[in-house]
C-alpha cells in the first residue's frame, strides 16, 4: 500500500507532522522554528523519497551506510530530472550504528552532511584519519544510551562529558550536539526522562565550556514519541513511519 503514496499523501503527512511539532513547541513556549525536521528513509524506494524531497525540504536520515550510498545518488538524479530541488541535493545524515570498516564508503557517498550516531572512540578515530586524508572536516553528534536498554548503541549518560573531553584529539570532528533514542515503551514517562536526560547533559557539557565543541542540536523523537521531544527541548526530530507508513 505505502508503495503508491502520492505526491499528495506524502505532503500530507509532512504537513500533518509539522503541525504537531508546532503545537508541542507552543505547549512547552518554545519556537516552532528552533525544530528541524529530518526524514528517515530506511526502507523507502528512491522514487519516494524524491517526492518527499520536493514536497517538503527535509533534512534526510538512513541509518544503513549500503541503503545510503545506492540511494542518495538514485534521489540525486530523479530530482535533477523532475527539474526541482536545490543544486546542491538534500542532505543526508547517518544515524544508525556505524562500524569502522563502513567509514570510508560513507565519506565517500555525496551528500553526507552529518554523522549523529558517534559512539565510540575507534569510530573517532577511523572518521579523523579519514578525513584528514580527504581535507575535509565533518559535523558529528554524539550518541547516548539515555534508556540503559543493551541493544541501543550510544556512550552511557556518565561517559558523555568524558569522552566529549576525548574528541578534542580529532580536530577534523565538529561536535555540535547530542543524539538519543527514547525507551522502547507506551510509558510516556519513561520516556519523557530520556530526552530530559539528554537535554540535562547538554546543560551540564555547556557549563564545562569545552572550546572544541558547540552542542547546539539535541536530536531526538521519532513517529511515537517527537511531541513529547520537543516538549523536553528537541531541535531536530527523526521521522520515519509516520510519514512514510509503517515498515514491512
Ligand atoms: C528508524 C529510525 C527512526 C525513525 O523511526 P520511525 O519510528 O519510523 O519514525 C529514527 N531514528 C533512528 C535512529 C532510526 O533508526
Amino acid at each position: 500500500m505505502s508503495q503508491l503514496m502520492s505526491h499528495e499523501q506524502i505532503a500530507a503527512g509532512i504537513a500533518q507532522v509539522r503541525l504537531e511539532i508546532q503545537r508541542a513547541a507552543e505547549r512547552s513556549g518554545r519556537d516552532p522554528s528552533t525544530v528541524s525536521l529530518m526524514l528517515v528513509t530506511k526502507t523507502v524506494d528512491s522514487a519516494r523519497v524524491a517526492t518527499a524531497v520536493q514536497a517538503g525540504r527535509c533534512l534526510l536520515g538512513e541509518n544503513r551506510v549500503q541503503e545510503l550510498a545506492s540511494k542518495a545518488p538514485e534521489v540525486d538524479r530523479l530530482l535533477r530530472v523532475a527539474g526541482g530541488g536545490d543544486a546542491a541535493g538534500p542532505k543526508w545524515h547517518m544515524i544508525g550504528h556505524l562500524q569502522t570498516n563502513k567509514v570510508k564508503a560513507l565519506l565517500g557517498v555525496p551528500g553526507v552532511a552529518m554523522i549523529q550516531s558517534l559512539d565510540r572512540l575507534a569510530l573517532a578515530a577511523e572518521l579523523d584519519r579519514r578525513l584528514l586524508a580527504m581535507g575535509k572536516s565533518l559535523p558529528v553528534l554524539v550518541q547516548v544510551n539515555t534508556s540503559g536498554e543493551p541493544s541501543k548503541s550510544g556512550v552511557a549518560p556518565e561517559e558523555c562529558l568524558p569522552f566529549l573531553r576525548s574528541l578534542s584529539a580529532y580536530v577534523t570532528l565538529e561536535v555540535r550536539g547530542l543524539m538519543t533514542i527514547g525507551a522502547h515503551t507506551d510509558d510516556a514517562d519513561r520516556i519523557r526522562a530520556c530526552f530530559r536526560l539528554l537535554r540535562e547533559l547538554r546543560d551540564r557539557v555547556a557549563d564545562e565550556g569545552l572550546s572544541h565543541v558547540r552542542l547546539e542540536v539535541l536530536s531526538m523523537g521519532m513517529s511515537g514519541d517527537f511531541g513529547i521531544a520537543v516538549e523536553e527541548g528537541s531541535t531536530l526530530v527523526r521521522v520515519g513511519s509516520a510519514v512514510f507508513g509503517r515498515r514491512a
